[in-house]
């Protein structure tokens, strides 16, 4: 029988494994992440495009190296406080209000997710942290 309510924080645990920064077709980066990234890391953002990020159709992505991981993975994320917001709100993403078995379908790679709950329970802590998150961009 799954639990009932757990809080956002207790439903996500990052296990650091770095399987999310491998594949998957890429983190898309918006202007705000390609501004915030190029001044943490010292480089002119037109040069950090060209160097660091990719083409995804009409998106720019963080360039994937060969063995198929984020640029920016060493081990650990190198640009953890200004990583892309796609990169910020996992796993606590729209699509999972869209249909919440997208939620299991995301722990299948992520080990850090739980799905020991019930779907209501993860669609109220991935709206909780999305609104959580809007207030923090608005700021
Ligand atoms: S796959 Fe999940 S547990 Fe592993 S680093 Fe990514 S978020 Fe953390
Ligand atoms: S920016 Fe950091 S968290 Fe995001 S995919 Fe790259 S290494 Fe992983």
């Amino acid at each position: 029988m799954p639990s009932d309510w757990v809080a956002p924080e207790h439903l996500f645990n990052c296990q650091k494994c770095g399987d999310c920064c491998k594949g998957y077709g890429g983190t898309y980066v918006s202007e705000t992440d390609i501004d915030a990234i190029s001044r943490y890391i010292g480089e002119d953002p037109e040069r950090f495009v060209a160097v660091y990020c990719s083409r995804s159709g009409k998106k720019l992505i963080l360039t994937q190296r060969k063995d198929g991981y984020c640029i920016f993975w060493d081990l650990i994320c190198t640009i953890h406080p200004v990583k892309p917001r796609m990169c910020k709100a996992w796993p606590f993403i729209e699509s999972i209000l869209v249909d919440s078995i997208n939620w299991r379908i995301l722990a299948d790679s992520c080990p850090g997710i739980r799905t020991d709950v019930s779907a209501r329970t993860v669609e109220k802590c991935v709206r909780k942290m999305l609104s959580k998150k809007d207030r923090h961009d608005d700021q």
